[in-house]
């Protein structure tokens, strides 16, 4: 099956000092490489997930995919078009079959519009311009839940939760075969994050589109996704199937997000695994392994070689970056280090 989106080797680069005052201290821009050759595909239905820290550059492929921020290298190909080499203008088509929902639903809902400006104006944007906006606008609302009489509401007048379904209803306002949604759940209570779980998943499952989420909330991604990304300092460092990842994680730094994951059982016996230290900055990145720094299984090659990405043996899907990838162990019994000392001579062997 062909891919919806295909992603080859993205990077994305971000000044650190501004052209002009480089240029008044006669020094060269710095930079910081935030995506550093990341390659994926999500296919039509599809939900893929984005997991990793603040900063780990998730919402930068989001917001380049689309077009909200320049690649510096690499390839976005959306349903076969190539969306790199295409202008703002020629680009246009294709957005028209993606949307993206943001972090703050409050925030990235224009104050000064109503909810029915809000969900009728990509009709506007993208001169579809004999659509009946009462009607788009109650269709839209009805579809998210929310009562018709919403549409002379405005952004401070909704909760949370009801404007985070103001804008997953505005980002079906064009039907789109793609929907990003960049922490859907973030500032919800647990409850209303249920409902904006459910409506995306309802929603999925009538209109059949593909979902990337970006998210911090292991929960959803386990429960909501058939395949994730963990990203690290701008790269993916393990990539395959929800289900196979949960059960078996071959990164150090995945088993230690999985297992740090709260459990919905008071009475679960957690396992967490601290981690070292603080994420390093984009601006010195470390030698070799870049987890090297916080990793507890690292040893000397680990500082001095990057590792490349492997696939699993049972699963040629699943692929990982690490020089001693754990083995099949329940994360909830995290390795000691006699297990990884058996790991490594089997790696030997
Ligand atoms: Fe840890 Fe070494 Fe694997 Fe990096 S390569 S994750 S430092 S064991």
């Amino acid at each position: 099956m062909s891919a919806l989106l295909r992603v080859q080797d993205l990077c994305v680069r971000f000044r650190t000092m501004g052209s002009l005052k480089a240029l008044a201290t006669g020094t060269k821009a710095p930079f910081i490489d935030a995506v550093c050759g990341v390659s994926f595909e999500i296919h039509k239905g599809e939900t893929l997930a984005f997991v990793g820290e603040s900063g780990s550059g998730k919402s930068t492929i989001a917001r380049t995919i689309i077009g909200l921020q320049r690649a510096v290298s690499g390839s976005i190909s959306f349903d076969g078009q190539e969306l790199t080499e295409l202008s703002a203008a020629e680009r246009k088509p294709c957005l028209r079959r993606m949307a993206m929902t943001f972090q703050d639903p409050i925030g990235s809902l224009s104050p000064r519009l109503t909810v029915r400006s809000l969900l009728t104006e990509p009709f506007r944007i993208h001169g579809l311009k004999d659509r009946d906006a009462g009607a788009e606008a109650t269709r839209l609302l009805r579809t998210v839940g929310l009562p018709a009489d919403f549409v002379g509401r405005y952004p401070h007048q909704l909760s949370g939760g009801q404007a985070r379904r103001v804008s997953v209803a505005r980002a079906l306002a064009l039907n789109p075969d793609l929907i990003i949604a960049d922490e859907p759940t973030a500032g919800l209570d647990v409850s209303v994050q249920g409902e904006v779980l459910n409506l995306l998943a309802r929603l999925q499952d009538e209109l059949g589109m593909a979902i990337l989420i970006i998210t911090h909330n292991l929960n959803v991604v386990r429960h909501m996704t058939d395949r994730m990304a963990i990203m690290y300092l701008g790269r993916f460092i393990e990539v395959g199937s929800t289900e196979r990842i949960f059960e078996h994680p071959r990164h150090p730094y995945t088993q230690a997000l999985l297992a740090a994951n709260p459990e919905p059982d008071p009475d679960a016996v957690l396992n967490r695994i601290e981690l070292k230290g603080e994420v390093p900055s984009l601006m010195r990145r470390p030698s070799g392994c870049e987890f090297h720094t916080r990793c507890r299984y690292a040893q000397d090659i680990c500082s001095r070689v990057f590792p490349q990405s492997s696939v699993s043996r049972e699963d040629l899907e699943h692929s990982f970056r690490c020089h001693f990838p754990l083995e099949h162990i329940p994360v909830e019994k995290p390795h000691t280090p006699m297990d990884r000392c058996e790991v490594n001579l089997k790696q030997r062997d």
